[in-house]
């Protein structure tokens, strides 16, 4: 018998499957086992067994041992590799390294087990064997019989140790070793209200359930009740003998969340997140892989959860940048859902309050249903939004970051001693060009997306085609010398509130503040329980919080996400707008939510005021098809990064070339161009691209895979990406 394994070495050189003899091993596919490579020994994965090999036999070496006793890789994820590393074009072993928890990789972590002692069930009368003198002993022999069965460390901190382990080397006392499985955020309270479903979210979860094979994308407004949704749906999935996945940006997986399911599915639930310790995170998925609980609730990489049998995946907040993975290996969380979905026969959940317009567009055309929940829970109205004109605000003189209007709403909010949230909008490095006076904001004349201002060449660029402007100091609209470049940061308007309110505690949440593992939970730990009464922060507390107090909502720079170069800067405004929005008035008072612009007449703000989300995706949708974005496009790119400048340009030359012939003759290319990469250096690597948009029905794909691998070498790194997130 032979194994085809693949050895746990991330190269493009040895991304190929080796064979190996299997010899009396018991192996299956799955399997991690040790292999001698050159003169080392190393891990790998069975992937497939055979009863012949086309090597020749005499170079066939064995496997030298098996590793764990179950197949780590379960049949369903060795064909999800092999789906991976076609539609992404993966490396073999950096899809098989998204299975597994990183740790467990080269023995990091291992299981851990604590000892535990009892009295040998062979000694009828154990106190016999005892001299009574010994009276240490004997009180050790007491303790643990009193207990049954007890951890060695509890019986050494309560009697002498030397005395137990004189019992344990006369055999009256034995130890065992017990595996004991480290449970994240154990001492969570617990408190669970099942609620009974109002009749919207009911027909929601009936439609679910009749349903197998299916993708449903759930609209309902901020406070509709989804969660409840999802957990009633998961509930029925589990009592037919099946098992669920949840996915939650990793930003929203607060205790609140993971609370709310252990509350309701107790430990069948397994948490996977970032913030877990090592070896939380290895206990979680072996309770996973074991069967031993059967929800999986975590972040991106819990799509990947070791599940047999999956009864349905959910993935809230489906509009979030963080389902899609940025840097190698590149994946879109949904498509790998889709995947699962059709092995399990299984229905998928796409819940959002601002679907993403890629997704709404597949409900429109029915490659999605569509379910809607229209109302929040008890018919609690959403928050008023005001937009403040901030050119009227430089007109009469006021140069702050806070209009009058915000500046008295958050007087009147203290003073009545609720809360407010003041939401300071920032997304990435780049920064977008604007008068201050008029609104103006520089554009691409080719792609209608802003331009990005580059200080180190004092030009502005487009980054979906690569050209040049000069950079401004007039504007050309009105001729005010009002230009701005940049963003104020949290931390200029923490100081700021912090004048306008000199008795009152200001939290903070950003990149800065929360370094530490907790901080974030720390911080809106602090603002739930009223240590504050104003937090200030970024895209970090637009979702998934509820603070029942927050009467106030200000968003400093609401045109920040609207200027930021990429095609879908106006779907993540509208987005945004209504997640920070939704913030107020959740409980029992009424919101109000101050919305400051320099653009206060685009068409994202009338449609984000009045909720309106079928007519801004009417709107945007209509752009997206004149001016060729997805989805009536793919963009495609090929990034070529290196540490020699000539080497990447000369690859990305040629392989422009070779792009070129084939779109030269296709109509349905609709832009290619190369260009060095918005952010031109990382990590001492340069960073070049190829850009194209092509209409969806294009299948030449594998073509254009072939290509950039013929360039691949230990020197050069390509990646085809398409619809990245954002190009940097
Ligand atoms: P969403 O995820 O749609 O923003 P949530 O699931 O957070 O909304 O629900 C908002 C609030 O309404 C929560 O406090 C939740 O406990 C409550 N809720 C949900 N469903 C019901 C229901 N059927 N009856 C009463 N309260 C509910
Ligand atoms: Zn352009
Ligand atoms: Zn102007």
């Amino acid at each position: 018998m032979y194994a085809k394994v693949i050895v746990d070495i991330s190269n493009n050189e040895l991304d190929r499957i080796f064979d190996y003899s299997v010899g009396e091993l018991s192996l299956e596919p799955g399997c991690r086992v040790t292999v001698p490579f050159g003169i080392r020994q190393i891990e790998g994965y069975v992937i497939d067994l055979n009863d012949t090999t086309d090597c020749p036999i005499d170079k066939i070496k064995p496997i030298t041992a098996r590793l764990d006793d179950y197949p780590v890789i379960t049949s369903e994820m060795l064909s999800l590799m092999r789906f991976m590393c076609d539609r992404y074009h993966l490396r073999v072993i950096d899809a098989l390294r998204l299975f597994i928890p990183a740790q467990m990789r080269g023995g990091k972590v291992k299981e851990l087990s604590k000892k535990f002692v009892s009295v040998n069930p062979d000694i009828d009368d154990p106190r016999s064997l005892i001299k009574p003198s010994a009276v240490m002993q004997l009180a050790a022999l007491e303790f643990v019989l009193e207990r049954g069965e007890v951890s060695l460390s509890e019986v050494n901190a309560n009697c002498s140790a030397a005395s137990v382990r004189n019992l344990i080397m006369r055999d009256i006392l034995r130890i065992k070793d017990v595996e004991v499985m480290r449970t994240p955020y154990n001492n969570l309270t617990v408190n669970d209200n099942n609620v009974r479903l109002t009749s919207d979210q009911q027909a929601v979860v009936d439609t679910v359930l009749s349903a197998t094979n299916k993708t449903f994308l759930l609209h309902g407004v901020t406070g509709s009740g989804k969660t409840e949704v999802y957990m009633h749906c998961i509930a029925k999935v589990l009592a037919s003998g099946k098992t669920a996945i949840m996915l939650v940006p990793e930003i929203s997986l607060t205790p609140q969340v993971l609370s709310s399911f252990r509350a309701r599915f107790g430990s069948r639930v397994a948490l996977l997140h970032s913030g877990l310790s090592v070896g939380e995170r290895f206990d979680e998925w072996r309770r996973l892989i074991t069967g031993e609980a059967v929800v999986a609730v975590g972040a991106r990489s819990a799509v990947f959860a070791p599940l047999k049998n999956v009864g349905i995946i959910i993935i809230d907040e489906e509009h979030d940048g963080s389902y899609t993975s940025e840097s190698n290996p590149r994946y879109v969380t949904s498509e790998v859902a889709e995947f699962r979905k059709r092995y399990n026969e299984c229905n998928i959940i796409l819940g959002s309050a601002t679907p993403s317009i890629e997704s709404y567009h597949k409900a429109m055309t029915g490659e999605y249903q569509l379910l809607e929940l229209a109302n929040r829970i008890n018919k609690r109205p959403l928050p008023e939004i005001s937009i403040i004109n901030m050119c009227n605000e430089v007109y009469n003189g006021n140069n702050g970051a806070f209009s009058v209007k915000l500046e008295d709403e958050l007087h009147k909010c203290i003073e009545s001693n609720n809360q407010a949230i003041i939401f300071i909008n920032r997304r990435g490095y780049s920064s977008y060009v604007m008068c201050r006076s008029c609104g103006y904001v520089a554009k691409c004349e080719q792609c209608d997306v802003s331009l990005v201002y580059h200080k180190e060449e004092d030009t502005l660029k487009c980054h979906y085609c690569g050209n040049r402007y000069k950079a401004l100091s007039v504007c050309p609209n009105c001729g005010s010398e009002h230009i701005k470049r940049g963003y104020v940061g949290t931390e200029q308007i923490a100081e700021k509130l912090k004048e306008m309110f000199p008795n009152e505690t200001i939290l903070r949440m950003d990149n800065d503040t929360t370094q530490n593992k907790n901080a974030h939970l720390q911080i809106l730990g602090d603002f739930a329980s009223k240590k504050a009464k104003i937090l200030v922060g970024t895209q970090m507390i637009a979702k998934g919080h509820d603070f029942p107090d927050v009467t106030l909502v200000g968003i400093i720079d609401a045109d920040m996400s609207l200027h930021f170069a990429d095609y879908r800067s106006v779907e993540r405004t509208y987005q945004l707008i209504t997640q920070v929005a939704g913030r107020a008035g959740r409980d029992k008072k009424a919101g109000t939510v101050v919305l400051q612009t320099y653009s206060p007449n685009h068409y994202v703000y009338k449609f984000a005021v009045s909720g309106d989300y079928k007519h801004f995706y009417e709107k945007e949708c209509n752009l997206r098809e004149v001016t060729k974005f997805p989805p009536f496009t793919r963009i495609v790119r090929i990034l070529v990064s290196g540490e020699s400048e000539i080497a990447v340009r000369d690859a990305l030359q040629a392989i422009f070339e070779k792009v070129k012939a084939i779109a030269q003759n296709d109509k349905r290319f609709v832009f290619l161009n190369y260009m060095w990469a918005p952010v031109k250096l990382i990590k001492n690597m340069r960073r070049a691209q190829i850009l194209m948009r092509i209409l969806p029905d294009f299948d030449g794909y594998s073509e254009i895979y072939k290509i950039a691998d013929e360039y691949k070498t230990n020197k050069i790194n390509i990646f085809v990406e398409t619809n990245p997130n954002s190009l940097s």
